[in-house]
Formats: C-alpha cells, sequence, structure tokens
C-alpha cells in the first residue's frame, strides 16, 4: 500500500534531521576540546589590537606610497625620454602630486596619521625636469593652480591635477612648512602612459593599452633600479605598439572564424576555440617586441641597461618551470639571451653615436611613393 507524506510528517522529518546534527556537533566539540592548546597564554588587550590595526594600516599606507615614488620617478624618467617614440602623448611638469582625497576610505585615517593633509602634496619630482628646475621638492603642499586655489575638494582636486598636465606655463603656489613658493613653470613632452599600483602578492604587471599597472609584488622583485625600468619599459611598449588592441582583433577574427564553422559545420564550441586560438596568436612575439622595444626606453632613459637582461635570470630562479617552457610568455632563458642579444645592438649604437630608436621590420615600415627617376 503507498504511504501517504503529509506536510506535517515531512516537518517532523526535518526536525528529526536537525536534531540529530545537533546531538553529532555537541559531541564533536567535546572531542574537540580535548585537543585545545594546553599553555596558559596572558591575556590579549582589545584596545592594544585595535592600536596595533591602526599601525599596521600606517606602515600599509607608507609601502604603498614608497613603492608609487619608486615606480612613478623611473616612469616619468621613461615617458619624457622617450615621448618622440609614443604614439600617445600630453605635458609634464616633471612632478607627480598625491592627496588622500582621491583614495578609498579606509586608508584616509592612517594617511593623514603619516602626515598627508586632504589637498595636493607634491610626492616625486623627476631629476633635471621644469619642477626639479624650478625648486619644487617632495612634500611641498599645493595651494594654488593658475589662481584657482587648491582646496579638499575631490573635483576641484582632480581638475588641478588635470591643470598640471597641459601645456605651457603653469603658476603654482606652494607652501614648504610656512613658507610660502611662487614658481612658474613649463611644460614638457611626455608619453601618455601613467602607472597604477596595486597591492597584491601576486607577481605581475601588465598593460591596458592607456596605462601601465604594477603589482606590489613585482616592484618587491625588481632589486635594481634597472630591473624596474625594465619592467615598465616592457609594459608602455606593450601600449605604444598596440599589443592589446591586436590581441583583441586577433581573437575577433578567430572568433568569427570559429562561429561559422559552427553555424555551417555545426562543430560544437568551434567559436570559444577560435577566440582563444585568435587571441594567442603572436602572443609570445608580441612580449619578445616589448622586451626589445621596453629596453630602448630604458636605454633613452639612460639606465645601464647591461643590468637588465639579469631580471630573466633571476624571474626563471623564483619559477624554475618557466625556465625552458613558455606559454603566452617566452621561456625566461630565451628572454634573457633576446635581451642580451639587444644590449650589444644598443650598446653599438650609442658608441658609433646612431639614434637610439629600435630597427623596425621593412613591411612595417611608412611606404613612401618613390620617386620616378625619368622625370
Ligand atoms: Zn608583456
Amino acid at each position: 500500500m503507498r504511504r501517504l507524506i503529509t506536510y506535517r510528517g515531512i516537518l517532523c522529518g526535518k526536525f528529526r534531521q536537525v536534531a540529530r546534527l545537533m546531538g553529532l556537533f555537541a559531541l564533536a566539540s567535546m572531542l574537540l576540546s580535548a585537543c585545545a592548546p594546553m599553555s596558559q597564554r596572558p591575556n590579549i588587550d582589545e584596545a592594544a589590537i585595535k592600536e596595533e590595526v591602526k599601525r599596521q594600516k600606517e606602515a600599509t599606507v607608507q609601502s604603498y606610497l614608497d613603492h608609487v615614488k619608486r615606480a612613478e620617478l623611473i616612469g616619468e624618467n621613461i615617458r619624457i625620454n622617450s615621448a618622440s617614440l609614443c604614439p600617445k602623448k600630453n605635458y609634464t611638469l616633471g612632478l607627480s602630486a598625491f592627496s588622500p582625497v582621491l583614495q578609498p576610505d579606509e586608508w584616509k585615517g592612517a594617511l593623514h596619521r603619516i602626515g598627508y593633509k586632504d589637498g595636493l602634496t607634491v610626492l616625486t619630482v623627476a631629476k633635471g625636469t621644469p619642477a626639479d628646475v624650478a625648486g619644487i621638492r617632495p612634500g611641498d603642499f599645493l595651494v594654488n593652480v593658475d589662481g584657482t586655489p587648491v582646496t579638499k575638494d575631490k573635483e576641484q582636486i582632480q581638475k588641478a591635477l588635470v591643470q598640471l598636465q597641459q601645456e605651457g606655463e603653469r603658476k603654482l603656489v606652494l607652501l614648504r612648512g610656512e613658507e610660502k613658493l611662487e614658481v612658474s613653470v613649463t611644460s614638457i613632452l611626455s608619453c601618455d602612459y601613467p602607472i597604477d599600483i596595486i597591492i597584491s602578492d601576486v607577481v605581475n604587471a601588465f598593460a591596458d593599452g592607456k596605462k601601465v599597472i604594477l603589482h606590489t609584488s613585482i616592484l618587491n622583485l625588481a632589486a635594481t633600479e634597472t630591473e624596474l625600468a625594465m619592467i615598465i619599459g616592457h609594459e608602455i611598449a606593450h601600449n605604444t605598439r598596440e599589443h592589446i588592441t591586436s590581441k583583441q582583433v586577433n581573437k575577433a577574427v578567430g572568433m568569427a572564424f570559429g562561429a561559422a564553422l559552427e553555424i555551417l559545420l555545426g562543430v560544437p564550441g568551434a567559436m570559444n576555440i577560435g577566440a582563444d586560438i585568435g587571441g594567442g596568436v603572436y602572443s609570445q612575439e608580441f612580449e619578445h617586441e616589448a622586451d626589445y622595444v621596453g629596453l630602448y626606453y630604458v636605454a633613452r632613459a639612460g639606465y645601464d641597461i647591461s643590468q637588465g637582461p639579469g631580471l630573466w635570470r633571476r624571474m626563471g630562479a623564483s619559477n624554475p618551470r618557466s625556465i625552458s617552457h613558455g606559454s603566452s610568455h617566452p621561456a625566461t632563458a630565451e628572454r634573457f639571451i633576446a635581451l642580451e642579444t639587444a644590449v650589444q645592438e644598443i650598446k653599438e649604437k650609442i658608441a658609433s653615436g646612431k639614434p637610439l630608436l629600435p630597427n623596425e621590420r621593412a613591411e612595417t615600415q611608412v611606404k613612401r611613393p618613390s620617386v620616378s627617376q625619368s622625370e
């Protein structure tokens, strides 16, 4: 005979299940208490923990700003010295400025405590730039740009940052402690690829076509100024050589070809496979090109490029699988040798007084109409 299961019966069944589970948990916690630590530690002061949270946040923002300063000084040096090679340009005075107002709320308190006031503080001044020559120094507090006061207002701070990147002469008023400085600085050309720093323990750096994004872990790995310049130069080269757009176009072509196979021949999943194959085409070649072109940017900025390839030897040592196995990126041993060869090429150009320009393949050079000999 079929048994009729009522709503009440289901509820009672659930209740019994829950009661059984609770009993099991009670038994488990009794057993686990037998495995508890045996030492009697001193009591922890909750107020002291809160204070330590503050100290650790201060250490975090200080370390983040140290990374920003280091990357910004090297990045600015590269951007200015290779401005003529960059398709996307802007203007710079050679300084970077920082405001807690533009940072996430959770870091603002720590930034105030380590001395950053709301408003705009000069963070870095790259050597030999107009800001440096005008006597502006890190820590100067920017109070007026071209007659417009810089307040604590977010929009005004953003507007001032845009003004600092415009062509021509800027009239700045700065405070250095109690001292008031009034300076005129004229901007110079620069590559328009700003650097963003992300706090992350994943060793990574990438370019998105507009910016260079560096994880703090890769900044820790870059032991010397040249090594960090190599990383920044590589990512700027991805942007100047428009690798991101090329990859997206290749991906779209692969996807379209796969879609045709899927529709016309009924090949399942061909569209996604086509997109993956298309996106991966020339991937290693793009990486080699970014290494090669980036090395020229580093050389033009005056760094000792002979130290550069060493970065890949250490990258290989920290990730042994990458020594001889490449995937989207070439293997580290291959990158080391390719860079060493490029270092020789650049050194020969420097020795013979040739301009420091990457060699171009004949078919990628702009074709000019030939002049007929008979005319
Ligand atoms: Zn790359």
